[in-house]
């Protein structure tokens, strides 16, 4: 019997948002299973927090425009859906004054079935600063507070948006176990973020949407694929001007020492470059990376019409 696919938890189906003149989301199509981690990629400004607003219920769909938005198949707004989420915003509004304790006896006290405070400690690393006031915390430690307050209802799923910047590289490491856990645990995650290494160790699924529109989707191996590329680096006596003539070779130049090659196919490139020079060393080929894959993907971003105008 064929499986049927999970209902999303999580869902934007063609849905378009404006802001002034400004078209941020422009048919955008998002969902998210029960139990994957989904890292949602893009340059600024492509839409990411937008369409994170909407599905969070913070935005509403705009009359006449196309599209909708559920959350656990009810509206955003609606309560219900509401409970079952955990949310890290890029800003939090938490009250100075309070201490960490206070904070998580708070937040846990809106849920029916919270997680342990022992618990929200170990997975957010919050070891020795219970007793702190938040308004006394680093940047990175009261980052560490939100990613607490965000579990600590035991949400079905989590909303992260660029939850690790500003950490240190401890901190980062201590939340991306926790995300593991998290989600071998059965909870949903769509993660914002601009570390692409961050998304290659944690996601099941990454989208890249550039200019309000999903442009790429699918594992971090598919992604990767999208860029047929391999870059080759050796230590030659051979001009990169020469080389970046070669066929095949779509760009060739010094890095330090180094000649740094990225080419379509690299074995006809290796070959000739062993031919040329018989006394070059170090030679190394590597298949291309996400971030590689992502600069291709979205490489019109540094355009000057960054922002598509509405018509
Ligand atoms: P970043 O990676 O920088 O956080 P993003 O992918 O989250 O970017 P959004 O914040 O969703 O992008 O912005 C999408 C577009 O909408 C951008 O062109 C942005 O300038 C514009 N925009 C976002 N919020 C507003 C607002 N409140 N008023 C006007 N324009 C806005």
């Amino acid at each position: 019997m064929a499986t049927l696919p999970s209902p999303a938890l999580a869902r934007l189906q063609g849905v378009r948002h404006q802001y002034g003149r400004v078209l941020a989301l422009d048919g955008l199509d998002l969902a998210l299973p029960a139990g994957q981690v989904l890292a949602l990629l893009g340059p600024n400004g492509a839409g990411k927090t937008t369409a994170i607003g909407l599905l969070l219920g913070l935005q509403r769909p705009q009359a006449g425009q196309a599209g909708q938005a559920d959350l656990f198949g009810l509206p955003p707004q609606d309560l219900a859906a509401r409970r079952r989420v955990g949310v890290m915003l890029q800003t939090a509004a938490v009250p100075d004054t309070l201490k960490v304790r206070e904070l998580i006896d708070l937040t846990r006290s809106y849920y029916p079935r919270p997680r342990s405070v022992a618990d929200c400690m170990a997975l957010a690393g919050l070891d020795g600063l219970m007793d702190s006031r938040y308004g006394q915390l680093s940047g990175g430690q009261q980052r560490r507070v939100q990613f607490a307050l965000a579990l600590c209802g035991r949400p079905e799923l989590l909303f992260l948006d660029e939850p690790t910047t500003g950490l240190d590289i401890d901190a980062r490491q201590t939340l991306w176990k926790a995300i593991r856990e998290l989600g071998a645990q059965g909870c949903a995650v769509l993660l914002t973020t601009h570390y692409l290494e961050e998304a290659e160790a944690l996601a099941d699924r990454v989208v890249v949407v550039n200019h309000g529109r999903v442009v790429a989707e699918g594992t971090v191996a598919q992604i990767r694929a999208h860029v047929a590329q391999r870059r080759i680096r050796c230590s030659t006596t051979l001009p990169a001007t020469l080389v970046q003539g070669w066929p095949g070779v779509q760009r060739a130049r010094y890095d330090g020492e180094r000649l740094d090659i990225v080419a379509e196919v690299a074995e006809p490139v290796v070959r000739r470059l062993l031919d040329e020079d018989p006394a070059l060393t170090e030679l190394e080929v590597q298949r291309a990376g996400l971030a590689d894959a992502f600069l291709a993907l979205t490489r019109d971003a540094d355009a000057p019409d960054l922002h598509k105008e509405a018509a």
